[in-house]
């Protein structure tokens, strides 16, 4: 090892230059990460692939400036060197360059080219640092290219032109190129990344060009944010823009409890841009109290359309804490949607530049500038946006064009556009990854390992197992059995899942990819799987008639208490009897003649013998499940109401009409056996890792999300007791309104409004009284049951297998995730299952748009519909849609000050008058009279589509009468009501595939190998739409958690 000296010049926080020496030793022996080596290097961890034509190396402003393109996964054999990484730009890009490092899906290196002896060169007398480090970069490219023995060329990227002239020529196999050269040469249908190198390029030239004049106040310098924040004189937190009222309003939500300022429980309000001071929406910012005097109310008032110029005095709230950015501690920014302005305004804004303002799809998003060249040819396009910067000098912040999606309106970007913004990233499933999958053709069929087999509890001749899913169901997750023990005192019940982990190796491709992805997506037209369809439509796929892996929980239960007296649970082999179909097995269960189509082979008695088996076991597990419910029931566990519609599709996928679903028992027998496996298996894990098992709990609400509904029941004439879960499900059964099962609908609706999601955690980061699931009301709780769709219950999966080795063998074969990192990643599912909410819902509004888009809502009678009044506001109030299933504003008063005034048979006008409101209902007085409008009215309205182009477009909700639409249908009640969050996965499954059924026949010839590889059709396949209402309500409120003291100002959008 050798010693030399690196010298380094800093810049110290404050701006003076610091000389620093470093001892720095190289050695021999520095590992070249790669797969060629011919030196015997010692390389661990991930080496470059052989399978490339040349390798890579990029030099210090290739990855200073464009990183994003190396980000690509196209660009392989990619060697980042030690001296060019030293060339990033603050900690996000840091990150981002580690990540790539550390991601197996890159084919990327680190090479430490600075302790290898050979590599090293000191700087020369007088040579600048960029000079300097490009020369340390091309000698390592040298190395390189002599340390695997010429087997492969070696190119450098550059965007330095003298470097290029001065090395291209000094060494055989090793080039030197710009990056623009290299895209043209090596990718040149990497349209993308040709895209984006001109776009970076274009910002960099101009942003040497900019103006000089203040508009923001400077941030404060970090030392002087961080002793403010400890004395109290500022306040940290997470910048909130209210999308209703984008420029005006944003609101900074508390971080942590160490809030000095005791008279402050509220969040503060930072009232317009200037005080905004350059934050954005995400970024965790620092602000200063104004003195009181300037404390501004919050305006509570229904906004039509976002972004609108709108003072209304007479409807601003109390004056709450208002504030000013001073600095801002963290940027959250991510790519945005954003488009281009119509062309007269690009016209004008790029007379004098090259600069134009982008408008995101977000309300929430500032106006972003970018340079282009493109801007006619883009006029009509959403692109992709990425920030760069945003100086005081500047009015908006400056950002590059990533790629181009589309023109809006088109169902491709309008997708694209809400999987972006919910930063949903699912490309196809990589050739490296298809490759750790297990094979299953007809020349190569799969078969099971004899050692598993051995391994494994055989339930293939013991067991009547059998699936109940949706019709035409690929992906079995689930199946059940349940029998008889010998001697009649006992009955066993077995719940078999499939066995993913078996299939999906801890730290594999497929396992980081399904990790990364954390669920399967569920649009309104398409889904995006998580594993790929070899495991998911096959090999785990508890298929009928074939034999699979499963794991299994066993229960012996009284016979007649159906008290618990034994649980077994391990790996097993199974093969399952029957695929039953949701309505096929309720139609056994009420007796009646049906086919099964299993048994469409056997004759007479026989057939007779196996049809009574199967229903005998259908009847017991029937059973055994209303028991469990009942048992619940006892502890309080709430039947919440969700609306449930579906979208039916003709031929050519248009939506012809929105269906309410109706589910039946069986559903809730087969939920309610999975909720006890998954009740059992968390009860397994938390006991052998008390603080390391992943499990999933729902706390209870605050109770003052439950003053709407209190209120609102109180003004019907109902009490609503929400002390405990038993009491709110006691009290809501009883706030039946004999006349109108709606309100009983609306209030259940509303009591899950005010709860909070469920979430995933790890026992250690939790005390144990809050491990308690509140809507199921079992105190301990996890996902076991659909590992095919949801990572956490791989997870699961593995952490009981870890289980039943350390009770029987007393030690583990490999360490488990510890708390900190399983917490971690708790939050990344929880993130993901919020992201996948949040696009279901905006996708399921993008159709609801898309159906009524074409139908004259003067003209067509699907246009009109019957509405119920939930809540009121200042100069509205707020309807539920029961046919439709969607919320949304209804105003009574115009921009002109008009107001509604209604005529003796109830028909809706404008006029000149005044609004009067009160807690439970609203008044308009005009010169023809007062009407008032009460909760739970029922009135007409028309609906219609307010088109934008540059963000979603909204339904537009408008009273037509006063009066309910027709002779109001009376609701009917199914017989079976959906019931906890499980029951309507199990409902959506079911409407999901019955759906694709009928698609099938049409869509098999069709289909692509790939599309059926990878699942990720574009085609519809899958129709499940307008989500149940009850989450879409525990979405707005999670949004909007900024009005803490006012949770019911949630519904002013929808
Ligand atoms: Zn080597």
């Amino acid at each position: 090892m050798i010693k030399t000296e690196k010298i380094l010049h800093l810049k110290s926080s404050k701006g003076r230059k610091v000389r620093v020496v470093r001892e720095h030793y190289v050695r021999e022996q520095v590992p070249c990460g790669n797969s060629l080596c011919q030196a015997g290097c010692h390389n661990d961890g991930k080496v470059l692939s052989s399978d490339v034509t040349h390798y890579v190396v990029p030099d210090g402003g290739v990855v200073r400036d464009f990183l994003e393109i190396l980000e690509f996964r196209e660009l392989q054999g990619i060697v980042f060197t030690q001296t060019a990484n030293q060339h990033t730009r603050g900690r996000r890009h840091y990150k981002r360059l580690r990540a790539l490092l550390k991601d197996p899906r890159h084919d990327c290196v680190l090479f430490a080219n600075e302790f290898q002896q050979n590599c090293y060169c000191p700087r020369n007398k007088g040579e600048s640092q960029e000079k300097w480090h490009t020369r340390c970069v091309y000698n390592a490219a040298v190395w390189y290219y002599n340390h695997l023995a010429g087997l492969r060329p070696v190119v450098m990227l550059t965007e330095d032109c003298d470097s290029i002239s001065e090395f291209n020529a000094q060494n055989s196999g090793v080039y030197i190129i710009s990056i623009q050269e290299y895209l043209a040469s090596f990718c040149p249908d990497l349209r993308a990344a040709q895209e984006l190198y001109s776009s970076i390029a274009q910002t960099l030239q101009e942003r040497e060009s900019e103006g000089t004049e203040k508009v923001y106040a400077e941030h404060l310098p970090a030392e002087v944010l961080e002793a403010g924040i400890k004395s109290g004189r500022y306040i940290q937190g997470i910048l909130s823009v209210n999308k209703h009222r984008a420029q005006h309003e944003a609101f900074v939500r508390y971080q942590g409890s160490t809030n000095k300022n005791s008279e402050l429980n509220s969040d503060v309000l930072v009232n317009g841009v200037k005080h905004r001071n350059r934050a954005v929406h995400g970024d965790m910012v620092v602000v200063e109290l104004l003195p009181r005097n300037e404390w501004k109310g919050r305006n509570t008032a229904l906004t039509e359309g976002q972004g609108e110029e709108r003072t209304m005095e007479d409807t601003q709230s109390q004056p709450m804490p208002t504030g000013r950015v001073v600095g801002i501690l963290q940027r959250n920014w991510r790519d945005y949607v954003a488009s281009f302005p119509p062309l007269e305004e690009v016209q004008s804004q790029s007379r004098n530049s090259q600069k134009i303002l982008l408008i995101p799809w977000d309300y929430r998003i500032p106006k972003i500038r970018i340079s282009t060249q493109q801007a006619e040819a883009l006029k009509d396009c959403r692109v992709i946006v990425r920030l760069d910067s945003w100086e005081s000098t500047s009015m908006y912040p400056n950002g590059h064009c990533v790629r181009v999606l589309g023109k809006p309106g088109e169902l491709e970007t309008e997708i694209q556009t809400i999987l972006l913004e919910n930063s949903i990233h699912v490309s196809t499933f990589s050739e490296a990854q298809l490759r750790e999958m297990p094979v299953n053709t007809e020349e190569n069929p799969w078969q099971m390992d004899s050692s598993e087999v051995s391994s494994r509890r055989d339930l293939r001749n013991t067991h009547l197992v059998f699936s109940i899913d949706p019709k035409g169901c690929e992906d079995v997750d689930d199946t059940l059995s349940v029998r008889i023990l010998p001697g009649g005192k006992h009955l066993e019940l077995g719940v078999h899942i499939a066995d993913v982990t078996h299939f999906v190796k801890e730290g594999s491709l497929t396992d980081l990819e399904a990790q990364s992805r954390a669920t399967t997506y569920y649009l309104a037209d398409r889904r995006y799987d998580m594993l790929p369809a070899v495991l998911s439509a096959d090999l785990c796929s508890l298929l009928g008639g074939v034999d699979r892996y499963a794991m299994s929980v066993l229960w012996e239960l009284d016979a007649n208490s159906l008290d618990v007296c034994k649980v077994w649970y391990g790996r097993t082999l199974i093969r399952s009897s029957y695929q039953l179909h949701y309505e096929l097995a309720q139609s056994l269960l009420n007796g009646e003649e049906v086919e099964v189509h299993e048994l469409s082979q056997l004759k007479g008695s026989q057939r007779d013998q196996k049809l009574a088996e199967l229903l005998q076991a259908l009847e017991t597990l029937t059973r055994i499940a209303r028991h469990l419910r009942a048992q619940r029931d006892k502890g309080g566990a709430l039947e919440l109401e969700g609306v449930e519609v579906r979208a039916q599709l003709d031929e050519d996928k248009n939506i012809i009409a929105l269906v309410p679903k109706q589910p039946l028992e069986v559903h809730e027998t087969v939920a309610e056996c999975m909720i006890y496996a998954n009740h059992w298996v968390a009860r397994k894990i938390q006991e052998n890792f008390p603080h390391q098992a992943l499990l999933r709990h729902h706390p209870p609400p605050k109770q003052e999300y439950f003053n709407h509904l209190i209120d609102s029941a109180k003004a019907r004439g109902f009490s609503i007791d929400t002390r405990s879960n038993r009491a709110l499900a006691d009290s809501l059964e009883r706030a039946m309104d004999p006349h109108d099962p709606l309100v009983n609908r609306l209030l259940r609706i509303m009591a899950t409004q005010a709860m909070s999601n469920a979430l995933y955690f790890s026992t250690g980061a939790c005390p144990e009284e809050q491990y308690y699931h509140y809507g199921l009301a079992l105190d301990r709780y996890t996902h076991f049951t659909s590992p095919i769709r949801r990572y956490a219950d791989v997870v699961v999966h593995r952490l009981l297998m870890a289980a039943i080795q350390l009770e029987k063998e007393g030690s583990l074969n490999k360490a488990l995730a510890d708390n900190r990192e399983l917490e971690e990643l708790a939050q990344q599912i929880n993130n993901k299952n919020r992201a996948a909410q949040h696009a279901q819902k905006q996708s399921t509004e993008l159709f609801q748009c898309l159906y009524f888009r074409d139908k004259d809502p003067h003209t067509d009678e699907r246009c009109v519909a019957d509405a119920v009044i939930y809540a009121v506001r200042a100069n509205g109030f707020l309807i539920f849609v029961p046919q439709y299933g969607l919320k949304g504003a209804v105003y009574l008063k115009d921009r002109d000050g008009q107001v509604v005034s209604i005529s003796g048979d109830g028909k809706c006008e404008w006029n000149a008058g005044t609004l009067q409101r009160y807690p439970d209902k609203i008044s308009t007085r005009t010169s023809t009279g007062t009407h008032t409008f009460y909760l739970f009215d029922h009135v007409t309205v028309r609906i219609s589509v307010k088109p934008s182009g540059c963000h979603a477009d909204t339904l537009c909700l408008e009273l037509i009468s006063s009066k309910p639409h027709r002779a109001m249908q009376p609701e009917s009640q199914p017989a079976g009501r959906s019931r906890s969050d499980l029951v309507q996965e199990v409902v959506r499954w079911a409407e999901e595939a019955s759906l694709q059924a009928e698609e099938k026949k049409e869509r098999k010839s069709k289909l692509s190998k790939e599309e059926r590889q990878f699942r990720q059709s574009k085609t519809p396949n899958l129709y499940v739409i307008l989500q149940e209402i009850s989450e879409l309500a525990l979405l707005d409120l999670s949004a909007c958690q900024i009005t803490n003291t006012e949770a019911q100002m949630c519904n002013t959008s929808s």
